[in-house]
């Protein structure tokens, strides 16, 4: 093992011992992940939670009857997670897409190898890199590790990374050093969110508590 795969293990470790399972991603089926994934662009998890509660309550939380909706109704009932008008023109995107490719079917999308669904996610439109992984990994079950803003500043403040380093070179760092797993991915990226919201922080990082302090290089 190199230095690098030990000390991304490590993390990894000290993470899951500090916080626990984190039971990613909040959501009662592919669909309802889906949908949160596009909402949260932009936004607090609560205020996706209040939207994706009203379309529980209006029982759209189903492809075909989310289908069925007019935009103006689907921008009106997610309105709580902000950008309701270009996060609904996105979901309608999504549907518009799940039909034509698969019937409204998330079951028979599953089916299809990850390359290709990754490139027929990422052609959608609104929907970009960490949307379309995050539902590759947490809708769908596909062992692909999810980046976000949390997954940078912690790597990049522990010496992994540069200034300019891109989505594909950050996912590149946890594929070279960590085994290929489902499980480990899920865990890893929601482990990485908790750091982050929690000691991590954009303008002063709280390191003194925080149970990554051991591998910081001096
Ligand atoms: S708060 Fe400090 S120790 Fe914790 S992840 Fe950020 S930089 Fe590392």
């Amino acid at each position: 093992m190199t230095g690098n795969t030990n000390r991304i293990i490590k993390i990894y470790k000290s993470l899951l011992s500090y916080f626990g399972p984190q039971h990613w991603w909040p959501g009662e089926t592919p669909f309802e992940i889906i949908i949160g994934a596009i909402l949260t662009q932009n936004t607090s998890w609560s205020n996706v939670e209040t939207a994706i509660g009203n379309l529980k309550d209006h029982g759209l939380l189903d492809p075909q009857k989310l289908n069925q909706v007019s935009p103006e109704m689907l921008s009106e009932l997610i309105r709580p997670s902000g950008y309701y008008n270009q996060k609904a023109r996105k979901i309608m995107n999504f549907l518009e897409y799940l039909w034509a490719e698969y019937g409204g079917d998330i079951e028979r999308m599953k089916l299809k190898g990850v390359d290709s669904l990754r490139y027929e996610l990422l052609s959608i439109k609104g929907i970009g890199l960490e949307t379309a992984d995050s539902i590759l990994l947490y809708a769908l079950g596909k062992p692909v590790f999810v980046v976000d803003t949390y997954t940078y500043r912690i790597m990049y403040r522990h010496g992994f990374l540069s200034e300019e380093t891109s989505y594909q070179d950050i996912q590149e760092l946890f594929y070279r050093y960590l085994a290929k797993d489902l499980l480990i991915y899920n865990e890893y990226h929601a482990l990485l969110v908790s750091c982050g919201k929690n000691f991590c922080k954009k303008k002063e990082p709280l390191c003194s508590g925080c149970p990554l302090k051991d591998d910081l290089k001096d």
